[in-house]
């Protein structure tokens, strides 16, 4: 579906089918020189074909056509190889390209080993990592045959026919996570930094890393602009931004309380039986029904805020052979 947000600007919506957020949001800024795509869907036939015939719809030559990725997840990356293929210079947050480089294996065999050893201190059975991997979406439909990407920074811009096109370093659901800000109309291409109908998940696997901080910093970093449209990675436009953004930020104050009431019997417990334990959607017993993949998603969104709690002198991590567990300080 194909729909006209601005003149040249088109917003096109992408089926990711047999997934809970139905569909991720690819946009198109027409240009008679380069024309750039933000984003493009899973590296799946359902998303190229789709992707394709918007490109027929609005009259765009795809050898003329750049990529921009808010962020590296496979839902917005997967068609950046074809692209690249076909002549794209791909745009990706430096931190991103990084994480592409650990999760995909270049020798074409899409095993993300890294992934899987970094899960792997964090509760979960060898038959689970395995099952994990097999069903995961983000290693399925990985882009294939990417090369080098250009890496942009907080303040670059780009210019497309006639708009310019800032990028805002917005760390947080990825480190490296990226928005684009049109000033002339006040457009931000929010990626899955901001959402309107729900709070993105944090996904940070490394122990040392600053997710939700970065998260909330980024949700402030935006109060600074005057935004008339968000034009999110999933779901609807929206102008209530503002009011999305407290949203976001008691949802994370939420989750911190939920998972301190976890651990509150002071057992140490691995991120998964934290993840596990926790309420998703109002429920205690959501995870019971969560397939695999997103038994994944939970634990590395639970593990950006047990690390959060921690260096904010809440928690204490404790490593137990080769598991790192977590428990409420004992002073
Ligand atoms: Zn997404």
């Amino acid at each position: 579906m194909v729909e006209e947000i601005l003149p040249d600007i088109f917003k096109i919506t992408v089926p990711l089918p047999d997934h809970a957020v139905r569909s991720v949001n690819s946009y198109i800024i027409a240009s008679s020189d380069r024309t750039l795509v933000i984003d493009t869907g899973w590296n799946r036939m359902a998303c190229l074909e789709t992707l394709l015939a918007a490109m027929e719809e609005i009259g765009v030559d795809r050898a003329h056509a750049d990529l921009f990725l808010t962020h590296i997840h496979a839902d917005h990356a997967g068609l950046a190889g074809w692209m690249a293929q076909k002549g794209a210079t791909v745009y990706c947050g430096q931190r991103d390209i990084a994480l592409m480089d650990n999760f995909i294996n270049t020798s074409g065999d899409k095993s993300w080993p890294v992934m899987q050893q970094l899960a792997k201190p964090h509760g979960f059975s060898t038959e689970e990592l395995t099952k994990g991997l097999e069903a995961h979406a983000g290693n399925r439909y990985a882009p294939e045959g990417l090369g080098q990407m250009t890496a942009v920074q907080d303040g670059d811009t780009l210019t497309v026919g006639s708009y310019q096109l800032t990028c805002i370093a917005t760390p947080g659901h990825t480190p490296g996570h990226m928005c684009l800000y049109e000033p002339t109309n006040k457009l931000l291409f929010s990626g899955d930094h901001l959402i309107g109908g729900f709070t993105p998940t944090i996904s940070q696997w490394a122990l040392d890393g600053t997710g939700v901080d970065d998260y909330l910093a980024s949700l402030d970093k935006l109060l600074a602009y005057d935004i008339s449209l968000a034009l999110p990675g999933h779901w609807d436009s929206f102008t209530n931004w503002q009011g999305r953004i407290k949203k976001a930020k008691a949802f994370h104050a939420a989750c911190n309380d939920d998972i301190l009431a976890v651990l509150a019997d002071k057992q140490p417990l691995s991120a998964r039986q934290v993840a596990a334990a926790r309420s998703w959607n109002g429920s205690k017993n959501a995870w019971v029904f969560f397939p695999m993949a997103r038994k994944w998603s939970a634990t590395a969104d639970t593990l950006a805020h047990l690390c959060h709690l921690r260096d904010h002198g809440q928690l204490e991590m404790i490593r137990h052979q080769e598991q790192v567990l977590w428990r409420t300080k004992i002073d």
